[in-house]
């Protein structure tokens, strides 16, 4: 059965390709395959957005796709980026369905865009977006229904004027709308860094998989951003040598580690990792094929292709970014034993203290930093372990396990709910 060409994009027909890949090895019923194929709702916006200068009104594309109602309410981040598309945003709202699934948090998957580039608009501008945007998508989002977080080009401040949107909207505070709210509002401690923390947790046991020692490891980082920044920060507390880390400026190099606060620090001052002066500036695209142990891609989609995939020299392939390997590049790095932890395992700290923050706004009641931690390190070993006990049972990468992890339960959940009517 064909997947809708509704979604047709690059991006779709990867996530499409590697979900038939695993439901074949899986022996998935066929009418099962063909409703998680296709996105269950999809909606596209467009909006007029007002520049600061007053006189030019630009019209706007914006998207929320929602993969799979069947777990519960859904789930998954808004990115405001120039390239979005509808194909894209179905592409992650998928690939979020299997994430939730395999740390088993109680969502299906959901995905939104924004085609536009934040880094061109001023603060103002950004709210003026963000506030129009929630309002066109404000029938299908809320607490029981879908509930956005920050993803590329958004972070906290996005997420409290939607909460404020929302809120204003219905005319009374909802805090459970959204996830990666600033702690003032109702968003937990520790989110921000929840993504690269749960993605470190699993270095020493995917360094274990190839013999390295994990203390001491060389680590790359592609990205400066919410995820490489805390991985940075998490490795570095961990004892790993973070030599390499870059952003869209650019790339830094250091031998003997980086001092990854100052260089935190740095950014925060600069904005941008170039010119960082205790370390080598190397080419951005270069930091892929350094002569490291583990490279951590943590900024897009797409920068592990079958131009760079046969010079990677790292070991470890630990995925921060979402989809950032090709289907080309997967082979190739298969055939050649590179160890990969796939982004839906590890990336998935995020989506899962985003659900520790909306239990806690339900409920009303707040966690303690060493009880988020402490159950973001359980949740991510126990799926980590999970998902390696199905790759070595059934002799598959960890990248079709953690989809077979991903789809089963949900297949379950959908062949005992059943067809309505
Ligand atoms: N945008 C993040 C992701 O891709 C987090 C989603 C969430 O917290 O809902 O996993």
């Amino acid at each position: 059965m064909e997947a809708g060409r509704e979604f047709d994009s690059p991006m779709y027909h990867e996530a499409v390709a590697q979900f038939d890949r695993a439901a074949t090895l899986m022996g998935l019923d066929d009418n099962v395959t063909g409703r998680l194929r296709s996105p269950q709702r999809s909606m596209i916006v467009s909006f007029p957005f007002r520049h600061d200068d007053y006189t030019e009104v630009e019209t706007i594309f914006g998207y929320r796709v929602q993969h799979l109602t069947t777990m519960g309410p859904t789930k998954g981040g808004i990115r405001f980026a120039p390239d979005v598309d509808l194909g894209e945003i179905s592409a992650l709202a998928m690939l979020m369905t299997w994430k939730c699934s395999i740390v088993g948090v109680p969502f299906g998957g959901a995905k939104g865009g924004v085609r536009i580039n934040p880094l061109e608009l001023s603060r103002a501008e950004l709210q003026r977006v963000t506030r129009r945007y929630t309002m066109e998508i404000i029938n299908v989002i809320g607490p029981e229904q879908d509930i956005p977080a920050p993803d590329l080009g958004t972070n906290e401040q996005v997420m409290a004027w939607m909460m404020d949107t929302y809120s204003q909207h219905v005319g009374h505070s909802v805090p459970a709308v959204v996830t990666g709210k600033p702690p003032a509002l109702g968003g937990s401690i520790a989110r921000r860094e929840a993504t690269g923390r749960g993605l470190m947790f699993l270095l020493p046991r995917a360094a274990s998989e190839v013999d390295l020692d994990p203390v001491g490891v060389s680590v790359a980082i592609h990205g400066f951003g919410n995820v490489g920044r805390y991985a940075a920060i998490a490795g570095q507390q961990m004892e790993a040598k973070i030599v390499a880390v870059s952003d869209i400026s650019g790339g830094i190099y250091n031998h003997d580690g980086l001092d990854v606060e100052a260089v935190a620090k740095w950014v925060d001052e600069n904005r941008f990792l170039e010119g960082y002066p205790d370390a080598d500036s190397i080419d951005g695209d270069s930091i892929f094929t350094l002569d490291v142990d583990i490279l951590v891609p943590a900024a897009i989609q797409g920068v592990i292709n079958k131009d760079n995939a046969s010079d990677i020299t790292a070991k470890v392939i630990i995925e921060g970014a979402n989809n950032p390997t090709t289907l080309e590049a997967d082979d190739i790095l298969r055939e050649r034993d590179v160890f990969i932890v796939p982004d839906i395992l590890a990336n998935a700290g995020g989506v899962t203290v985003s659900y520790f923050e909306w239990v806690q706004d339900v409920q009303k009641y707040f966690w303690t930093e060493n009880e988020i931690v402490a159950r973001l390190r359980e949740i991510m070993l126990t799926g980590y372990e999970e998902v390696h006990g199905i790759a070595v049972r059934e002799k598959v990468d960890m990248r079709t396990a953690a989809l077979m992890k991903g789809i089963q339960r949900v297949a379950d959940a959908k062949l005992v709910r059943g067809i309505f009517p």
